[in-house]
């Protein structure tokens, strides 16, 4: 049978792979549309997050839900989920193994989902899905990784750390790329969806039955 998000989740909560088990107050597999055509994925369940057990509630939280209004989309209609899904202490960066232990759901979260785009967070998913290297260079950028566009993005956590006019215009021209890659996907997908039916040899035309 296949998964689904619900047994990931369950799967979140009762995890043990790696250290941040013995701190978190619950972990927080992500949560959106199990028909999300978009997927972001940030960096780690901040107090907020931990206490709640849901991703993004806080202030950066706040910050990426007006975002997403402003290209007309709601958090309803996307997956929103982490790098590690539970709470670093002290809001620490993640380490390696713990990056590493997690990233097996977020394997099956993408499995589960098949998203048309990815689009990452901060550094730590930017890393992941779009490659290494300085953000300032790298926000805006998109890679493919295993097929699927990947988009990088500030978090929006360095945003409301450096609220400038210009941080906000940056991020808004960002943002603004999601829904014009999810239209060029879409069309990628029609395209190779009619190429796929091209391809597919003719029906063996029946012997013509006898009238009598
Ligand atoms: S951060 Fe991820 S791998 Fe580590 S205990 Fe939590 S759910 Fe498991």
């Amino acid at each position: 049978m296949a998964e689904t998000l619900e047994q990931i989740g369950a799967d979140v909560r009762a995890c043990q792979m790696c250290k941040l088990c013995q701190t978190r107050t619950v972990g927080v597999p992500g949560e959106g549309s199990p028909t999300a055509e978009v997927m972001f994925i940030g960096e780690g369940p901040g107090f907020h997050e931990d206490q709640q057990g849901r991703p993004f509630v806080g202030a950066a939280g706040q910050l990426l839900t007006e975002m997403l209004r402003t290209i007309g989309m709601r958090r309803q209609d996307v997956f929103i989920t982490n790098v590690v899904r539970c709470r670093p202490p002290g809001n620490r960066d993640p380490l390696p193994d713990e990056l590493q232990a997690c990233d097996a759901f977020t394997q099956r979260q993408i499995a589960v989902l098949q998203p048309k785009l990815i689009v990452t967070l901060g550094r730590y998913s930017m890393a992941r899905f779009v490659g290494q290297g300085p953000m300032r260079d790298l926000h805006g950028r998109t890679r493919e990784w295993n097929g699927i566009t990947c988009l990088a993005m500030y978090h929006p956590a360095a945003i409301l750390r450096t609220p400038t006019p210009e941080m906000r215009r940056i991020y808004q021209e960002d943002f603004a790329k999601v829904p014009v890659l999810l239209e060029q996907e879409r069309r990628k997908r029609e395209v190779l969806a009619l190429a796929a039916v091209a391809a597919e040899p003719a029906p063996k035309q029946l012997d013509q039955l006898p009238l009598f």
